[in-house]
């Protein structure tokens, strides 16, 4: 048992070590980040692709460490859901987002925010309550808020999951399925769940004018967005080239550095009230 225990502490390597000691720190320095107000929203437009104007925008997470700098949400996020910390954060994202959207509402320019939930969130309490609670709070009308879902989300969880999805429905929540086609999940789901977007995620778009099976991929998802009903969001648009494959197969919304990147909610009025002029 002693070698043992001696070969395991071996085992952690100095960078290990360093691997662990860091997230270590992380998870630390994310305890205060909400008091600290160290994390804000940017949000990005969603714009339609034929006429070019805003339809919508979706909240992201950014989180300024005083000592370590930014700190990207792909590093963090899957860290605050392994500890559980995404259901605080979470909600107050929720918040925050449902703030904006009325004070863009308030500045006469109304439009939707979707906000990313995670799989935690819909374990914990009850969060159609929750939510319209938030709504309440705010005075926000329930279809200027939008709930970004992955596949995931939707594979582990059965019933708890679909009443929460109908109970938001019914209020007005708009509903999407985010990275569209990455998950490893069926498509049952579009046919039990009040789904109203697909997001079609970038991986996809990045080399559309280029790869046939992306071409295959993102037309085929359009077609069956289109036959169910559905809007198509194509992330990650950056190039013209792009934008014009997107036009052609009739895709509704596009996301992307091509419009712009996540901004500042003030940035985003400035954008809207520009929208209005032309
Ligand atoms: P996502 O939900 O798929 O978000 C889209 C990501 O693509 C964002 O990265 C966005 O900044 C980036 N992006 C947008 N346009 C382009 C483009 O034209 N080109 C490229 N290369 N990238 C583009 P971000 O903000 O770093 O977020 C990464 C991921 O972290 C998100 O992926 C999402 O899974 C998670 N995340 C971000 N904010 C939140 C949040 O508020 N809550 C939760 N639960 N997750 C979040
Ligand atoms: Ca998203
Ligand atoms: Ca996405
Ligand atoms: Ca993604």
């Amino acid at each position: 048992a002693k070698d043992l225990g001696r070969n395991n502490f071996q085992f952690f390597t100095d960078d290990m070590n360093a691997a662990m000691m860091q997230r270590l720190r992380l998870e630390s320095a994310m305890r205060w980040a909400i008091e600290r107000n160290e994390f804000m929203l940017h949000y990005q437009p969603q714009v339609d692709v034929i006429t070019g104007k805003i339809r919508g925008t979706e909240a992201l997470i950014r989180w300024r460490h005083p000592e370590f700098g930014m700190i990207s949400p792909a590093q963090f996020i899957p860290l605050a859901e392994e500890t559980g910390m995404i259901v605080q954060i979470g909600d107050w994202i929720l918040r925050t987002a449902c703030a904006q959207a009325k004070a863009w509402q308030v500045a006469g320019l109304p439009m939707r925010v979707a906000v990313n939930l995670s799989a935690r969130q819909f374990h914990q309490g009850d969060l159609a309550e929750t939510i319209a609670e938030i709504l309440e709070q705010h005075d926000l009308p329930p279809s200027l808020l939008e709930v970004e879902l992955t596949e995931g989300i939707l594979m582990d969880d059965t019933s708890q999951t679909a009443s929460v999805l109908d109970k938001l429905h019914g209020m007005g929540v708009q509903i999407s399925i985010d990275d569209f086609g990455t998950g490893y999940s069926s498509l049952s789901y579009l046919k039990r769940l009040p789904i109203q977007i697909l997001k079609i995620d970038q991986s996809f778009v990045r080399d559309i004018h280029t790869d046939p099976d992306d071409r295959a991929i993102v037309t085929a998802v359009i077609a069956l967005a289109h036959s169910m009903k559905l809007r198509v969001v194509a992330e990650g648009v950056e190039t013209p080239e792009q934008l014009a494959f997107l036009k052609e197969y009739d895709c509704d919304m596009m996301q992307g550095y091509l419009f712009s990147r996540p901004v500042s909610g003030d940035d985003v009025l400035s954008l809207l009230e520009n929208d209005t002029r032309l």
